[in-house]
């Protein structure tokens, strides 16, 4: 079974930054399967790596059955980097490692990402509206950075689902 049991805060491993991947092997390629099927299984748009417990810097997201505008489908990334990032805005956001909660959170309307795709090319691309905001939402994942950390207010901007 590769469906994976998402960790839920206050998990330790949620709180740690992850690892950059260095060779693209069979035990990466393995963290991408469990990734893409767990998320298949899940009312979500993205998952990270360190969500299955696997600290790497690895993410997938596909926002196909909830955007409607320009999106790339299924997105497959490691190592990803916010090279650009333009256009504040105020969003609601969940987690499936927070699943009691929303929360109004700042994020760029669009960023451009670089990282590397399973195959070990570079790819760069642009990503707007509900894609842009997950991808943003997946590298903070890498980082040790849940959606409760960039709440500016927990008795305001926090909600009960
Ligand atoms: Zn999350």
């Amino acid at each position: 079974m590769a469906v994976q049991k998402i960790l839920q805060y206050p998990h330790p491993i949620l709180k740690s930054p992850s690892e950059p991947v260095r060779t693209i092997d069979d035990r990466v390629g393995r963290i991408i399967k469990n990734l893409l099927d767990t998320l298949a299984a899940s009312p979500g748009v993205a998952i990270a790596a360190p969500q299955i417990g696997e600290a790497r810097r690895i993410i997938v997201c596909d926002v196909s059955k909830k955007m409607k505008g320009k999106h790339h489908g299924r997105i497959i990334l490691i190592n990803p980097v916010i090279r650009r990032r333009e256009g504040k805005k105020i969003v609601r956001e969940g987690c499936l490692s927070v699943p009691d909660y929303t929360g109004n959170v700042t994020r760029y309307e669009t960023v451009e990402l670089e990282g590397l795709d399973p195959d070990d090319r570079t790819v760069r691309f642009e990503a707007e509206g509900l894609e842009a905001q997950a991808l943003q939402h997946e590298v903070d994942h890498l980082d040790g950075i849940l959606f409760l950390d960039r709440i500016a207010s927990l008795s305001t901007d926090l909600f009960r689902r």
